[in-house]
């Protein structure tokens, strides 16, 4: 039975450009996931954007001597191009700062604050001596009251990484004219947590079994000290506060993670719209049998397992204090929060500043996408911390994409190009035969029900051993000495491009780019597995931006689907370049210490 699968991918963050960690995390296995589900028949609506509010983009663009508006432009089309490049199959990527976003975000707020779960709070705030004026929290630096780092801004320390009161510096100071900032009473919004104690148990308690035991157990721990947080902060570059006497404010916003959650439903809201009928997204939000995968890293657990549930459960009424759903009507929380681990770098950390970093677009300049699709998908911080070293990378491309794969794929089709010039008919079949195709024909279901379950490295695994089979039965048949038995060896060599097909069909998932060509090489018409495209668009005559969207209803399903014999073979090219080990020393120059 079809099934609506929304796959809502985190919010990349438009102050710079993304690099391989941060795609390994979030972006290739949402895409792995998305890819196999539409070739099981699922209807899949998978969405993101640039998260594009918030403090490091004004520090970033401050630092730049540009507008907010202007840096997150610049960089949600880097990124958008980046993540197009790597094949990424969004339905919609978009981003923060459409006139559709701010309106969902509102119609959010609304929604929990006319329900009694978001309330004001007297804090604390800065403002400068010598204007009278509000101090923004990250004009305010001082000692962090946690780590004691020297440089901590007014909301968050970059040195451990905790979000903090500018009240609470130690030493605090502007960092516009040096001077001590003076702290008066200020309000803000706060969403009442606790409220949605008991709806936020029963809810993760339901996931039992389900989910990576490592989120779960983080998700539950969280439930024992759950305090108010703040949803509004000092700060100009965001989304206004949709209440009288707040709306007009220059002065406040909305905190930068309350609209980028509400991101995946405002997304969906989009790309209905685009689509021509503007509901289309309630297949997605307000089904029973619909569900909701979140991707993202380890850091972003909170947001997905604990703060997001309790928004869209406060929206629909559903905490301590009752209410009724807002105006969209009730929406689905997450089915299932897929969280990776961190990827670091020959050991270190990725640091832009230290330039310890491998930006995707230098990358993708140098290799090809699918080589780095396969890494991520078989080494990548899927369960565990994991590190990218450079010599892994060129010994897996070379030793399994190039010689295991690349090899069979190559020597199959040109042997029976040069001998054939088509697909041949197969004669009687011996055991090996029989043995080769039946294992080929039974992956595909051990292999579809790990990636269903987002356990991408035993996915590939378990498809790469039916291409190892196929080597091994290609180096005991040996076809290429069987010039005086043409029979046995069209027998052999249809046995081998059957198994090529099954296993090109097995991998599209991880590796689309590659399985179109072998698709293609093999007499296949039209489009096999769609790629994601960029097109520019607007709001009614508003700005244009970059959207990624595309047409992913391609031939690609999931099953063995028998090959013609009489189909037109040429000799094949390469798949998949072999590497030159020399490029490890050339990419270990390239880092920073
Ligand atoms: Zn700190």
């Amino acid at each position: 039975m079809s099934q609506h699968i929304l796959t809502a991918v985190a919010w990349p963050y438009a102050n710079g450009p993304r690099h391989i960690g941060h795609v390994s995390g979030f972006g290739v296995p949402s895409d792995i996931f998305s890819r196999y589900q539409r070739m099981a028949g699922n209807k899949v609506l998978m969405v993101s954007g640039t998260d594009e509010h918030g403090t490091p983009i004004q520090v970033q663009a401050d630092k730049e001597g540009v507008t907010a508006r202007e840096l997150a432009d610049r960089y949600n089309r880097v990124i958008a191009e980046d993540l197009t490049a790597l094949g990424l199959s969004y339905d919609l990527f978009t981003r923060t700062t459409t006139r559709n976003h701010y309106a969902v975000v509102q119609e959010i707020f609304k929604g929990l604050y006319d329900n009694g779960y978001i309330f004001p709070r007297t804090t604390m705030g800065a403002i400068s001596p010598s204007t009278g004026r509000t101090l923004p929290d990250r004009y305010i630096e001082g000692t962090c009251p946690i780590c004691g780092y020297d440089g901590a801004r007014g909301d968050q320390c970059d040195n451990c990484g905790n979000q903090l009161d500018p009240v609470d510096l130690i030493n605090p100071k502007s960092r516009i004219n040096g001077e001590t900032p003076v702290f008066v009473e200020t309000e803000h919004f706060m969403l009442d947590l606790p409220a949605f104690a008991g709806a936020l148990g029963s809810y993760l308690q339901s996931k039992q079994g389900e989910w990576r035991p490592n989120v779960l157990k983080f998700a539950l721990n969280l439930l024992d000290d759950l305090q108010p947080r703040a949803i509004s902060r000092d700060l100009d570059w965001g989304v206004p506060i949709p209440l009288d006497g707040w709306r007009d404010r220059p002065d406040k916003k909305l905190y930068v993670w309350f609209d980028a959650v509400v991101g995946y439903l405002s997304a969906s809201v989009e790309w209905a719209k685009r689509s021509g009928d503007p509901d289309a997204w309630r297949q997605w939000w307000q089904n029973p049998d619909a569900r909701g995968y979140y991707f993202m890293g380890k850091d972003n657990i909170v947001f997905h397992a604990e703060i997001w549930p309790a928004m869209l459960l406060g929206y629909n009424g559903q905490g301590s204090r009752d209410g009724s759903p807002g105006s969209l009507g009730a929406l689905d929380l997450p089915s299932e929060v897929v969280s990776s681990e961190f990827l670091t770098m020959e050991g270190r950390k990725f640091s832009s500043s230290r330039q310890v970093v491998i930006y995707v677009r230098d990358f993708l300049s140098r290799y090809d996408a699918d080589a780095l699709r396969y890494y991520i998908a078989v080494a990548g911080p899927e369960t565990q911390d994991t590190d990218f070293t450079w010599s892994e990378f060129v010994n897996r491309n070379n030793g399994e994409l190039v010689a295991a794969w690349g090899n069979l794929v190559n020597r199959s089709i040109s042997m029976a190009a040069k001998n054939f010039g088509e697909i041949p008919e197969p004669g009687e079949l011996t055991d090996a035969d029989r043995a080769l195709l039946e294992r080929s024909r039974a992956a595909f279901g051990p292999v579809g029900a790990e990636l269903g379950r987002s356990r991408f490295k035993n996915a590939i695994t378990e498809a790469f051993d039916v291409v190892r089979e196929a080597n091994k039965y290609l180096a005991e048949q040996e076809p290429w000495k069987l010039k005086g038995d043409p029979e046995r060896q069209k027998s052999i060599l249809h046995v081998a491009l059957q198994v090529v097909d099954d296993a090109k069909t097995l991998l599209t998932p991880f590796l689309p780019t590659s399985s179109n060509k072998i698709y293609a090489m093999l007499g296949g018409e039209g489009v096999w597995s769609g790629m994601p495209e960029i097109r520019e668009v607007d709001e009614e005559g508003g700005a244009r931006y970059p959207v990624i969207t595309g047409d992913y209803t391609g031939a690609a399903t999931w099953e063995h689907r028998p090959i013609r014999p009489g189909t037109p073979l040429a000799p094949p090219t390469p798949l998949f370049p072999k590497l030159d080990p020399k490029v490890v020393d050339d990419e270990l120059a390239r880092l920073g210490g």
